[in-house]
């Protein structure tokens, strides 16, 4: 074994066995590598995983993780479900029949180097999910929100005058190029880490405005309720609901998309795994960092694995039929947009 993979298999498990999946899936996916992360005087890739209809209008599902390096329960939650569809589709008609008409992707670790080094940010100190250039509407909380103080302090932004990171690019100049302009796009990034509930958040992250697509939204919520009424975990809310933030990628993507596309539907989702019902069951974990962001016993680890699953399904098969689902009558749509400023915004226009 090179010295490479040695130190992969015991500082990055997830670059390792997702390196592993891409030699053993062989031709049933398109892999290319978006950018080239910086890690410690040399670099790492960002590996793009493609499967599907190579249409450039094909509606199109998108999975990424790991864009805080601390966080990697959201790349093991990519990695599960990727081994998943690579199993099925030695077997499955239905699956591929999807595939035939949907484009999937999949950046499974946005930031390679923060999850060899266990940071949050990447190696440069940059916190990639503040790092875009783009200004929340309004005040965001101190630090947490992004700040442009020092890269010793979490939440760093980045230099206003410098580009983003080369990680972060990779992923936007990939969305603008190959995936944005369909006629319907969803997107999951999974993170953890935050509060006792798994949260789905959508756009805004910098501003209480509600989205264009929120009747489109709330239909998703509501498809996925009648579903699945039994897999109740996920408080769907727009994100600036829990907190707003500067250099949201997502919100930089989903204005572009709004301006350059008008008639097509973008649904960027955020995944934020509630950690601190892990912490709360296991008090030791408080003991280590990384632990406060990532299960620690293995059954937990395989609950959490197994537990978005049902959504990461969900959101293909939605994605594949969106033409049906989303042929409404006009009156229909309005009726929609109001239940869904009712459920989610008060009279001010803030969220609830
Ligand atoms: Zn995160």
């Amino acid at each position: 074994m090179s010295e490479r993979l040695y130190d992969l298999k015991q500082n990055l498990p997830e670059l390792f066995e997702l390196e592993s999946l891409i030699e053993r899936a062989g031709s049933k996916m398109r892999c290319s590598v978006i950018a080239n992360a910086p890690f410690d005087g040399s670099t790492l890739p960002v590996h793009l995983l493609e499967m599907g209809s190579t249409d450039p209008l094909a509606p199109a599902i998108g999975f990424v993780g790991g864009v805080h390096g601390v966080e990697r329960i959201g790349s093991q939650v990519i990695l599960a479900y990727l081994q998943s569809l690579l199993s099925r589709m030695r077997w499955d008609d239905s699956l591929q029949d999807q595939l035939d008409k949907v484009k999937l992707f999949m950046i499974p670790i946005v930031n390679p180097g923060g999850m060899f080094n266990n940071t949050r940010c990447n190696p440069n100190g940059i916190d990639l999910m503040r790092n875009a250039p783009i200004e929340a509407k309004g005040k965001v909380p101190k630090l947490l929100g992004g700040h442009r103080y020092s890269r010793h302090l979490p939440w760093y932004r980045g230099l206003k005058e410098d580009c983003m990171e080369p990680e972060l690019q990779g992923l936007h100049d990939y969305m603008r190029q190959h995936v944005l302009g369909r006629p319907f796009t969803m997107t999951l990034d999974c993170h953890s880490g935050f509060g006792f509930h798994d949260r789905l958040w959508f756009p805004y992250a910098g501003s209480f405005t509600p989205i264009a697509d929120l009747n489109t939204m709330y239909r998703v919520n509501r498809l996925f309720v009648k579903t699945f009424p039994n897999h109740t975990l996920y408080k769907v809310e727009p994100q600036a609901h829990s907190y707003t933030t500067h250099g949201d990628v997502w919100d930089l993507l989903y204005d572009h998309s709004l301006e350059a596309y008008p008639n097509t539907t973008f649904l960027p989702l955020t995944l934020e795994m509630g950690s601190w019902l892990w912490v709360k069951k296991n008090p030791r974990q408080l003991l280590k960092f990384g632990s406060l962001f990532n299960p620690m016993l293995p059954h937990r680890q395989r609950r959490i694995l197994r537990r978005h699953y049902p959504l990461m399904d969900f959101m293909m098969m939605a994605t594949r039929s969106h033409s049906r689902w989303q042929k409404l009558k006009p009156t229909q749509v309005s009726k929609d947009t109001r239940a869904a400023l009712k459920l989610w915004y008060d009279e001010e226009g803030h969220s609830k």
